[in-house]
């Protein structure tokens, strides 16, 4: 959402590159819409979204909790007023002196999928809460996270039985559906394993205190998508229908969610070409690519809707690349993006709902381009 206190920001200030813009009014609109559709739920903020301290610091004085997937994003969490109690460490790939690291910062929720990762854990952080996470199948995100992480329900009982082998508290069970997950449904069918998992582990005196939902919320970009009110009102008949009322703890992890529609990047047309006479279509080249904050474009994964306030005329067609020496720099070709057909060489563009994994996602300097230059209104 490109909001006018972002136009307002973009009008005042003239950048040489490209840059995103972070309204925190809009994250602050999000965090109290996911709260009302789950109102007994805790948020844990998704900090790989986007770290940027302000946002950090609006969310710690909103009440959330956070997720983090390094020790640098530990760090970041605590500086910007986080108490460590309310960080949950959710990578489950971690090096054993960063959970250490983690454990003298006061940290004491680690996720992992498999016993080989517990045993890093009761090393490096004894005693500490434990949340398996389940393998999901992704269906029906436009970005998926499956397969990398998570493990079958018979692994998932492992993984806890052993955790309470080596003294660490197997707290709690796990898992994402996949991240801009446009169906309210998914989560259902992820609670399917995850109540078989709990049943089992209830007979061996293991109880699960929490369960961890992940995040997947999507965020709105060219097409609609279902409302937080929608998401909340399947995932607690999804708990209910299993639980009844007395569902354990949960918590949920939005990151595109609570920061995706919050944030703009103004561009500048670099170039518009053609590459023969007969080209029916024609190229244009921005500021930004793949590599300087667009990543998400990848396989066209992630269509963000692109507007000019300069050309006027009617949309055409057109095949949208980056600026670098890099043939993978192309957004988007397989479906083109719709731009005025009196684009100019030098015009700007707005690049909507990029306020998640864009600025995080940028090079720190390929081809000399340098990372996405962040501000925050
Ligand atoms: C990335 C990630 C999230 C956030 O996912 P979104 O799709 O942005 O909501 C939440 N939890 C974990 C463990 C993650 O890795």
């Amino acid at each position: 959402m490109t909001t006018k206190k972002i136009l307002d920001f973009l009008d005042r200030h003239r950048t040489e590159g490209p840059c995103l813009v972070v309204d925190l009014e809009v994250v602050r609109k999000n965090y109290r819409t996911y709260k009302r559709a789950l109102p007994r739920t805790r948020i844990h903020y998704a900090v790989k979204a986007n770290p940027a301290p302000e946002v950090l610091a609006l969310l710690v004085r909103l009440g959330a909790s956070f997720d983090v997937a390094s020790i640098r994003e530990v760090e970041m969490a605590l500086r910007a007023g986080a108490s460590a109690g309310s960080i949950s460490y959710g990578n489950t790939i971690k090096k054993e002196g960063d959970i250490s690291r983690a454990h003298q910062l006061g940290i004491r929720q680690f996720a992992a999928d498999c016993p080989e990762e517990v045993e890093k854990i009761a090393r490096a952080a004894p005693g500490a809460q434990v949340f398996c996470r389940l393998l999901t199948d992704g269906a029906g995100a436009e970005w998926p996270l499956s397969r990398k992480f998570g493990c079958d329900p018979a692994v998932a009982c492992d993984v806890m039985r052993h955790a309470r082998r080596l003294g660490l508290d197997p707290c709690g069970l796990s898992f994402h559906v996949g991240s801009q997950q446009t169906d309210p449904f998914a989560w259902q069918r992820a609670l399917e394993e995850v109540v078989r998992v709990f049943h089992v582990l209830a007979g061996d005196g293991i109880v699960i205190k929490c369960l961890n939902l992940g995040g997947g919320f999507p965020s709105r970009y060219l097409r609609d998508v279902p409302l937080a009110a929608d998401y909340g009102r399947e995932i607690l008949r999804a708990l209910r229908s299993r639980f009844g009322n007395a569902f354990p703890d949960t918590v949920i992890e939005p990151g595109r969610g609570l920061v995706g529609d919050a944030g703009a990047i103004r561009s500048e047309v670099v170039l518009i070409s053609r590459k023969s006479g007969s080209d029916p279509l024609q190229w244009v080249y921005l500021d930004i690519g793949k590599f300087n904050g667009l990543a998400e474009t990848m396989d066209e994964a992630i269509r963000y809707p692109i507007t000019s306030r300069y050309g006027r005329g009617k949309a055409v067609p057109c095949i949208l690349a980056g600026p670098t020496c890099d043939s993978v720099d192309v957004l988007y070709e397989n479906t083109p993006c719709r731009l005025p057909h009196d684009l100019k060489i030098g015009d700007e563009v707005l690049i909507g709902g990029t306020g998640a994994y864009t600025a995080t996602y940028a090079s720190v300097g390929f081809n000399g381009f340098p990372p996405l230059e962040v501000h925050v209104v």
